[in-house]
This record gives structure tokens, C-alpha cells and sequence, in this order.
């Protein structure tokens, strides 16, 4: 097996058993849309259930949305030679939205949540417990990045999920993949992609800026897109500002006892602000240029 594989395989199975996303007789249906992140994760997971030995259930869905100039015949037949279960739907999702979506606005949106709904409803129809989608590690820092900065709140993509109707969970089994080493996967394998361009929709340029600002980031420091990640889970929420979460109204009743001899809680650590370019005066960080 190529080096790349065995990497790519060793970060799903470390995603799998730490979300704890595939139990044993689990039945998933993994979101085939003809890229190059669900044919990897097809494969992948295919791989994975015959090293467990079938001890869970593989089905790809793919969903033809009629936008123009679709050709599924090479996804058809690497399918066929796959040997994975598999339907490929035709919907017409592509004319409700052209109907719907007022002159010179986006797509996807809409696009996005009619796909949702089919996909939803495949899989509770056929008993489909898990549905798997191929987000990578930089889906979902970029989400991150472009929450904070777009819509003031910290989220992303979560590994695992339960739908908010609690039917369905959602699983992400390539969190920790980066996106570059599935592009060469892809390549390698020779995936018949489908361009996901037909809808003639504009490309989300904020994203694609988003991405521009870490991949420069990356430049000076390779370890700023794991930095990210991590941070995803590694919330320390006593240093947000999230009264939802973090009772700052009770702090006073947690206050030890003042003992004005002892001074070993000093706390000398600097704060973030007492570094780079940023001082104190009276208590107050401020700019110094
Ligand atoms: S790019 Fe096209 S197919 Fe993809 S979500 Fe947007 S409208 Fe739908």
C-alpha cells in the first residue's frame, strides 16, 4: 500500500475511534457528489470495512441535481468496478432553484439545503444510520476562520452530529486529512471527477479569500492550519466571553479567602497583551502603535 494511503487511512481510523463515529452493524451511507474528498473517502472507508471485516455496512449515494451538462458515466462505471452498493439519484433540484433564487444572488445556498433533504430522506428511507461526508481538515478550519470573521461566532464542521430532527447523524471521517495530500490521492487513483462548476454559480469568493489568508499564514509558519484544527478542540472557555457557558456572575463565590501575608499566587505570567507591540497603562492594554 503507498505511503500516502497508509497516512491517509491512519488519520480516518484515528477520526473514526476518537468521535467514536462507526459502531459495529452501523449501516452508513457515504454522500458521493463526484469530488475528489468523497471518492477519497469512499475508498477509504471501503478499505477500512473490509480490514474490519464488514463489521459495518457501505453504501454511496450520489444525487443528480440536473444541472447542466452533468455526465455521471465515468462515476457510474467506477462504481460498477467498486463493487460498492450504490443508486445515483436524478432530482431536479437545478430548475427549483433557478425558479426560487432572485436575479444575481447565489445558488448554493438553496442548492445546498435541497440536496440536504434528499440525502436526509434517502437514508431514513432505507435505514441508513450514519451518513458520512467528505469535509477535510481545511473545510473545517476554513469554516472556522470564516465564521468568526463573517458571522461572529465560533464554529465549524463537528466530526459527529445529530441532525436537529435527532434522526440522522452525520459523520466527517476525514477531519484530520489535509486537503492537498487527498488531492494527490485523487490524482493517483485517477478518480473520474465530476467538475463541480456546472451550476454556473458564482464561486464563494469569501471562502476562496479565507483560504488565500491561511495559506499565507502557512507560509510563515507551516504549523498555523494544525494550530487551528486543534484549536477546535481544545476550547478554554474561562478565557471567552460566552456568558451561555461561563458563569463570570459566580466567580466571586468561588474567591478563596484573601490571606495578605501569602503572596505565592502571584501571578507574574505575561498576559497576551504585555507581548509584541502592546503595553499597559493603568491596568488597561493599550496600542503602542
Ligand atoms: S456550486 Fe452549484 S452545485 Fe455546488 S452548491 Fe453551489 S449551486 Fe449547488
Amino acid at each position: 500500500m503507498a505511503d500516502l494511503e497508509k497516512k491517509l487511512l491512519h488519520y480516518t481510523g484515528k477520526a473514526i475511534a476518537d468521535y467514536k463515529m462507526i459502531h459495529k452493524g452501523d449501516r452508513v451511507m457515504v454522500c458521493l457528489s463526484g469530488g475528489k474528498d468523497s471518492y477519497t473517502l469512499l475508498t477509504l472507508l471501503n478499505t477500512l470495512r473490509l480490514k474490519t471485516h464488514n463489521k459495518f455496512e457501505l453504501f454511496s449515494y450520489t444525487l443528480d441535481q440536473g444541472q447542466p451538462g452533468w455526465d455521471d458515466s465515468g462515476l457510474r462505471a467506477w462504481l460498477a468496478d467498486s463493487g460498492i452498493p450504490h443508486l445515483i439519484e436524478s432530482r431536479d433540484t437545478y430548475s427549483i432553484v433557478l425558479d426560487k433564487v432572485a436575479d444575481g444572488k447565489t445558488y448554493c445556498s438553496m442548492c445546498s439545503r435541497l440536496r440536504r433533504g434528499n440525502i436526509y430522506r434517502y437514508a431514513r428511507d432505507h435505514g441508513f444510520n450514519k451518513i458520512a461526508l467528505g469535509h477535510h481538515r481545511d473545510d473545517l478550519i476554513e469554516s472556522l476562520l470564516m465564521s468568526i470573521l463573517y458571522s461572529g461566532e465560533v464554529r465549524s464542521m463537528p466530526p459527529k452530529l445529530l441532525t436537529d430532527n435527532k434522526r440522522h447523524i452525520v459523520i466527517r471521517p476525514l477531519v484530520y486529512c489535509q486537503e492537498r495530500d487527498i488531492a494527490a490521492y485523487a490524482r493517483q487513483q485517477g478518480f473520474p471527477i465530476i467538475p463541480c462548476n456546472l451550476c454556473g454559480s458564482q464561486a464563494n469568493l469569501t471562502r476562496a479569500r479565507v483560504k488565500q489568508l491561511i495559506a499565507e499564514l502557512a507560509q510563515h509558519n507551516p504549523k498555523v492550519p494544525s494550530n487551528m484544527l486543534n484549536a477546535i478542540g481544545n476550547l478554554r472557555i474561562s478565557q471567552l466571553m460566552d456568558k451561555r457557558h461561563w458563569n463570570f456572575g459566580g466567580l466571586e463565590q468561588q474567591m478563596l479567602e484573601l490571606d495578605p501575608s501569602d503572596s505565592s499566587e502571584a501571578d507574574d505570567s505575561p498576559e497576551p497583551w504585555d507581548q509584541g507591540p502592546v503595553a499597559r497603562l493603568g491596568g488597561i492594554p493599550v496600542i503602542t502603535e
